[in-house]
């Protein structure tokens, strides 16, 4: 059978914490992103990607605020939209100059993908997730008075905006991306966690501002196309306890029991926190399914091998 494989790649699997984020940075990465997952490709495994935003959104908020008065800022929903297609399109000619032409009629195919989130989620009410540009203490005041935005102190670090993080309820398009991968075709969905929306009843769906986290995108898209593994590609080859302390232990197969035994003492919210509850959440109750959370250079590896750290259900 078939392996089905949804692969999520991390923010810095695309721009680099030390890089401006000039065009050409981000495709020679996206290039060594796909370099990565040649093995995969190569041998006909079913491979769906998806990815992180983080930086490239911070971007588009920069150039929001810098062009105020000349053009209309995009509301955040908005921006999640040109990102997806920004990086989409990245992902597509990296793939095209690496893979297809040389080694195969595969083609990659982004999808500009929606996700429903609960209009009445109390991540609404409590905005959480830090998105984009630091500010000073007086820029971050006026920004809250005059555009009604929540803003923090984010670890002595200076202020940032603050956005809600709901749930993912629904990926969209689900039948296309199944179609997709039957014709042996790569679809890159659902990036930067999708594009948030909610359901209304009359007029149809609208955007909503807020961010949801692209871990747990993933593994709700991984469950409902019914995938087998789910790779979460990020910069650490493993999942630690004590994680950057002299004691620090690499876990390399936990139960979902463990795992989450360990959750609020070892993994740190806003980045591990958030892995762990996705890889459990896609597990749970599924014993023929596995979840890995690794490094990009571990990615081929990972879907057939025991590297980096893997999360099984060790229940009946
Ligand atoms: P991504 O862009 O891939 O989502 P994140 O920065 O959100 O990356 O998450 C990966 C980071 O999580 C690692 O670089 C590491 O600093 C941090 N981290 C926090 N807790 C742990 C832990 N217990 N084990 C390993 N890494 C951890
Ligand atoms: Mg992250």
């Amino acid at each position: 059978m078939t392996e089905r494989t949804v692969l999520a790649l991390g923010g810095n699997a695309l721009l680099k914490p030390e890089q401006t984020g000039t065009f050409q940075q981000q495709l020679d990465n996206a290039r060594k992103s796909i370099q990565a997952i040649d093995g995969l490709l190569k041998n006909g495994q079913e491979v769906v990607l998806t990815h992180g935003n983080g930086p490239q959104v911070g971007n588009i908020l920069n150039k929001n605020r810098s062009t105020e008065g000349a053009t209309p800022p995009m509301p955040l929903f908005a921006c999640g939209a040109q990102s997806q297609g920004l990086i989409g399109f990245m992902l597509q000619l990296a793939f095209e100059q690496e893979f297809r032409g040389r080694d195969s009629d595969r083609s990659c195919v982004p999808i500009v993908t929606p996700v429903t989130v609960d209009s009445d989620s109390d991540a609404f009410e409590n905005p959480t997730k830090p998105v984009g540009p630091f500010y000073s203490e007086e820029e971050a005041k006026t920004m809250i008075e005059s555009e009604g935005v929540s803003m923090i102190e984010d670890a002595g670090r200076g202020w940032r905006r603050v956005v809600p993080s709901p749930e993912p309820a629904e990926i969209h398009g689900v039948d296309t991306v199944n179609s997709i991968l039957e014709n042996q075709n790569v679809p890159v969905v659902a990036g930067g966690g999708g594009i948030p929306i909610t359901a209304t009843d009359d007029d149809g769906p609208t955007g909503a501002n807020a961010v949801v986290d692209k871990d747990l995108t993933g593994a709700t898209l991984a469950d409902q196309i019914d995938a087998q593994t789910y790779v979460i590609l990020t910069d650490v080859s493993h999942v630690a306890l004590n994680y950057g302390e002299p004691d620090q232990v690499d876990l390399e197969k936990i139960s979902t029991d463990e795992a989450r035994k360990y959750q609020d003492e070892h993994f740190e919210r806003g980045s591990m926190y958030e892995k762990i509850e996705a890889a459990c959440q896609f597990v749970d109750g599924y014993s023929d399914r596995r979840a890995v959370i690794t490094s990009l250079q571990n990615a081929t590896e990972a879907v057939t091998e025991d590297v980096g750290t893997t999360i099984y259900d060790d229940q009946p």
